[in-house]
């Protein structure tokens, strides 16, 4: 909307001055021509007047003159004077010697100014004095003036009201024109305006205006009428153009075959998505594909059929990860993808495993023949591999060709080391799902110290990996790659399996000892984890109350309704819940009444520090008063050292692990060491 004009001059109140002043002047005009002729008949009045008076005294006046008679003329002058509008009069001689005459001096009058210029101050009559017996004899003159003073007021008064009239008359005429005009002009042009101001200039024909109520079939009417006909095809032109400029805009930023963004596209968008991360201290991973030898299937198969390939490809390559993606064609067989929030490196690999995967599925055409296709895939990481968008794509451009030159590669990380580290970890986690087939795992234990009775009731399972080629592989190593792949399920059922026969056969030699067994987050999220529990200890035969479950605060948090669910049912078939690592995790503590937990592990490290940090100190006593307040089973893993053990047993601790008693063991010797250090 724009803002709304108003007029500087209304042309009503021109209209009214250009007619007020030109009605007023005409009015004016007329009136002073009405008065001038006024005046004219008012003179010869006078002057007809003036001349009967003379005929009335002439025959008197000249018989004074003859009789040179100064009483009667003196008589004849007082008659005269009774007129007060007589000024002078007098009879005079032939030879101009008075015989009678007298004046009075003007009289003084407002309407002077008036009566003076039309009429003269005073108007002067004379009649000649004859005696005719029988021809006419000459004997003197009767002159009178007259004050037009007198005599006039009638006559101004009229021409007053004649001139005000006129003037009247033509101001009412005037503002009779000026509300015509107004009513029939200024106000449906002023209501126009209102509803030109409240046009939407991007889309003029939205809004019709609206005619003016009884102007339907005048000029206005007309206008308004033709311009809501330009303005519709104004609105038709812009939409035209936008569609135009849309398209434009769409060919300039996506690729027109596949409908990926393109090259400049994908770029803004990576720079945004950097933007985001450095903000929310993220990892991005930026991936640019390449289809292996393009070229021949083009040659293979007509052009056509390799466009719809690329089409099919590109469809696969947005829907072949289930994460926060964006994903381009650079150009050619080329496309890249960005990954929003990938965490590490190593989740990087993972994600492009699956989309390889994906890739190199076959692609069926025209539903009949299939044609397998093969990327390389060059990856860069935000912020490790480059700061800035194009960089980063360059890099991954780059590695991606020179991955293409190393055939066997389906994938290459920018930067050497952690294309290696990947891709170890990548061939752990594939040796791993075969390592419970070859044997290459086994459970050592170790030892749990009651520092009540100073007895060894029971120990902690903990995994080891033997490799084939690489050795022992430490499970910090390996429990990761096998929760990130999936393994860890299978893995942890056989750990579950291997204590509950340890248990069965120490049972059968006689030695009661209750085991640990470590149980992962994805484990416990498993719908039926209580049931593989419950059918090992009865495949074992051997009583729940020897197994402990030891869950990390994660292993619940992500989920607690679940994790509740499945713990209670646990804890209902008579196993012991304990938190491991208890301190490292969450700092809400509110799970501790909603779970059925029956002991808390306090994590090595707080242990570990116990004289070095005040904190850690502190966090070890309160764990400890958590534990009594609670009622909680409280056990300090990662015991080292006699001080340690000490402090632990004075302050309340009532458990203690670690290898100040014992490393993790195998199973012979774990029997070995508990009938000794019981002994002692
Ligand atoms: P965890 O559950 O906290 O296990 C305790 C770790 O501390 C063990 O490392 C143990 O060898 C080590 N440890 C015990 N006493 C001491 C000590 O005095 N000082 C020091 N520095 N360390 C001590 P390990 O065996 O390497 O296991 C590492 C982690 O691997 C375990 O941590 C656990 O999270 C995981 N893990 C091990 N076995 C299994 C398993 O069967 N299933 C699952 N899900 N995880 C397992
Ligand atoms: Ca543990
Ligand atoms: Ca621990």
């Amino acid at each position: 909307m724009h803002e709304q004009n108003f007029p500087k001059k209304k042309i009503a109140v021109r209209l009214l001055s250009w007619v007020m002043i030109t009605a007023l002047l005409v009015g004016a005009i007329l009136g002073l021509t009405q008065v001038g002729l006024d005046a004219l008949r008012a003179q010869d009045e006078f002057d007809a007047d003036a001349n009967q008076l003379l005929q009335v005294v002439k025959q008197p006046a000249t018989q004074a003159v003859y009789s040179i008679d100064p009483e009667l003329a003196e008589q004849v002058i007082e008659g005269l004077f009774k007129r007060t509008s007589i000024r002078y009069a007098a009879i005079t001689h032939p030879d101009a010697t008075v015989l009678a005459e007298r004046n009075r001096p003007l009289t003084e009058s407002s309407s002077r100014w008036l009566s003076d210029p039309l009429f003269q101050r005073e108007r002067k009559y004379s009649i000649r004095l004859l005696k005719n017996d029988p021809d006419p004899v000459y004997y003197g003159d009767l002159v009178i003036t007259i004050d037009t003073a007198l005599g006039t007021g009638h006559f101004i008064e009229r021409s007053g009201i004649v001139l005000l009239s006129g003037l009247i008359r033509a101001a009412i005429l005037g503002a009779i024109i000026f509300f015509v005009c107004h009513f029939l002009l200024t106000r449906p042009i002023m209501m126009l305006i209102n509803s030109i101001a409240q046009v939407d200039p991007s889309n003029p024909g939205e809004k019709q205006l609206r005619i003016p109520r009884g102007h339907k079939s005048d000029e206005i009417g007309t206008w308004v009428t033709t311009t809501n006909t330009l303005f519709s095809e104004i609105s038709e032109n812009q939409q035209k153009r936008r569609a135009a400029e849309a398209r434009v805009l769409k060919l300039s930023q996506y690729d027109p075959l596949t409908g990926l963004p393109n090259r400049l596209m994908f770029t803004n968008h990576l720079e945004n998505a950097l933007e985001d991360a450095r903000r929310l201290k993220q990892k991005v991973a930026v991936f640019c594909c390449g289809i292996d030898d393009f070229k021949s299937i083009n040659e293979q198969h007509t052009y056509s059929t390799g466009d719809q390939l690329l089409q099919m490809y590109a469809e696969r390559l947005t829907s072949s990860l289930d994460t926060p993606l964006i994903a381009s064609r650079l150009g050619g067989d080329q496309f890249a993808m960005l990954i929003y929030n990938v965490g590490s490196a190593f989740k990087a690999a993972e994600l492009v495993d699956g989309l390889i995967k994906g890739l190199n599925k076959g692609f069926v055409l025209n539903e009949c023949e299939e044609v397998r296709l093969h990327t390389t895939i060059g990856i860069t990481i935000f912020p490790d591999d480059g700061e800035k968008p194009d960089k980063l794509l360059q890099k991954a451009e780059h590695t991606m060709t020179l991955a293409k030159t190393v055939s066997r590669n389906q994938y290459q990380f920018y930067v050497a080391s952690v294309d290696s580290e990947m891709r170890k970890r990548k061939q752990l986690g594939r040796d791993l799902a075969n390592a419970i087939e070859g044997n290459e795992l086994y459970l050592v234990y170790q030892p749990q110290i009651d520092y009540q009775n100073n007895l060894i009731t029971g120990v902690e399972a903990l995994l080891r990996w033997t490799h084939p080629e690489q050795g022992n592989i430490p499970p910090d190593l390996f429990i990761p790659i096998a929760e990130g792949e999936g393994s860890i399920i299978q893995i942890g059922e056989w750990v579950i399996h291997q204590v509950c026969a340890q248990i069965a056969s120490w049972r059968a030699q006689g030695n009661e000892l209750n085991v640990s067994i470590n149980l992962s987050a994805n484990q416990l999220k498993q719908p039926d984890i209580e049931v593989t529990i419950q059918q090992a200890l009865e495949k074992h035969n051997i009583p729940p109350s020897t197994i402990e479950i030891e869950v990390t605060e994660t292993g619940f948090m992500e989920n607690m309704e679940q994790a509740t669910e499945k713990l209670d049912m646990l804890k209902e078939l008579g196993i012991t819940i304990s938190v491991d690592d208890f301190g490292t995790g969450y700092s809400s503590l509110s799970y501790l009444k909603r779970l059925p937990i029956d002991k808390i592990k306090i994590d090595k490290q707080f242990v570990r520090d116990l004289f070095v940090d005040d904190d850690d100190t502190i966090i070890v006593n309160a764990i400890i008063q958590l534990g009594k307040t609670l009622r909680l089973k409280v056990i300090a893993e990662g015991v080292e050292t006699l001080e340690q053990e000490t402090y632990l047993r004075k302050n309340g601790c009532e458990m203690g692990q670690g290898y100040f008693y014992s490393k993790p063991v195998l199973p012979s010797e774990v029997i070995k060491y508990i009938k000794s250090f019981n002994r002692e």
